[in-house]
């Protein structure tokens, strides 16, 4: 019999509101009896796509697989302006579900462009926002890590820009070591507030349990930075993508509250799955008999009406009505003298917006 007592889940977990409705506007859209196509899997979740393809909705990989006059979403990280004619050319209708975030950035890119800056990107190579980027800025330098720097230039007149789901003390880093690169710096802070909120939840609930599982996709670079702030925090910590993922209950050791996140594209309900997984597995005699009311009472306790898996449908009217409560205003910029730059050593892990 285990230890777990109690298990907490995060708060402001579930999809952000970018996911959500790329993935309501694929459910309209085939609810209304279009041939629909996601170009890319509009989030990288079975339990999700297989909801998507029991409503007929069929993810591609390249638009040449849609057949002519069938409707395409755009997920939530957006596409190159040459796909959205490539899709128009192809007698394709377009639903756009970039997230209105990432539309934001595009335009604040193409603004730097006509401005003549030589710009850098923060982002990870070949991620489909970084793609859809790039080709608003066809010649702006994309770094990641550090090792990477030295590939700066120096120039006159120089602007940074970072891909929305990057964490923001490596963004701060990356502006400090570009002070001393240019004359002019202009910094566009465009990463998004609803990820930096989801790592301070999550070092919250990390400081106030003895384990912490972390769920989503191990390809998604937001669910692993929860992962290394757990680990920064000094909790124990193990990222899964579902409930099945977890199968030995000796990682639990002896905790008795666990706590449970999730990446921005995790759904509620795959943390209330793995909330009862755990119950079930490491749980008390008491906690592993009631694992089912325990999980359903945690996600209860946590989840916001931002957390919501979709728009859609929902019982509470107040609920359906906050869609875009977490909505934050499109990336801001600023222009800073050398002196003027933030920090590169955040006193804490996750630095507030
Ligand atoms: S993480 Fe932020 S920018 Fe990215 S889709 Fe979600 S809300 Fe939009």
């Amino acid at each position: 019999m285990g230890t777990v007592q109690e298990v907490r889940i995060a708060k402001r977990t579930g999809f952000c509101y970018g996911v959500r409705e790329a993935v309501d506007k694929a459910k309209e859209s085939a609810d209304a009896g279009k041939r629909t196509h996601t170009l890319g899997q509009v989030v990288h979740n079975e339990g999700v796509i297989a909801d998507l393809g029991a409503r007929g909705v069929v993810s591609i990989a390249e638009l040449s697989e849609a057949e002519v006059g069938s409707t395409v979403v755009i997920r939530a990280h957006g596409v190159t302006p040459a796909v959205r004619s490539a899709a128009a050319e192809r007698g394709l209708e377009m639903i756009d579900g970039t997230c209105s975030w990432v539309i934001g950035e595009q335009r604040q890119l193409q603004g730097l462009v006509e401005e003549g800056y030589t710009i850098v990107l923060l982002g990870t190579p070949n991620h489909p926002e970084v793609v859809g980027l790039l080709g608003f800025a066809p010649n702006a330098i994309v770094v990641d890590d550090e090792a990477d720097w030295d590939r700066i230039p120096r120039r006159k007149r120089m602007a940074l820009i970072t891909q929305s789901t990057q964490p923001p003390w490596k963004f701060e880093r990356l502006a400090a070591f570009m002070v001393a690169r240019a004359h002019e710096l202009k910094i566009i802070n465009s990463v998004c507030p609803v990820t930096i909120r989801r790592q301070e939840d999550t070092v919250e609930l990390a400081r106030a349990v003895e384990f912490i599982v972390v769920v989503g996709g191990r390809q998604s670079a937001n669910t692993r930075e929860l992962t290394r702030l757990c680990e920064i925090v000094g909790t124990p910590a193990i990222q899964v993508e579902r409930a099945g993922d977890l199968t030995d209950p000796g990682v639990f050791g002896d905790a008795r509250i666990v706590g449970v996140t999730g990446g921005t594209s995790t759904p509620i309900e795959d943390l209330e799955a793995v909330a009862e997984r755990i119950l079930t597995m490491a749980g008390t005699h008491d906690a592993a008999a009631d694992a089912h009311a325990l999980a359903v009472a945690a996600l209860g306790a946590a989840v916001t009406p931002a957390g919501r898996t979709t728009s859609l449908r929902g019982p509470d009217p107040a609920a359906s009505g906050g869609a875009g409560q977490d909505r934050p205003a499109g990336p801001p910029a600023r222009r800073v003298s050398r002196r003027a730059v933030p920090s590169s050593a955040p006193a804490s892990p996750v630095t507030a917006r």
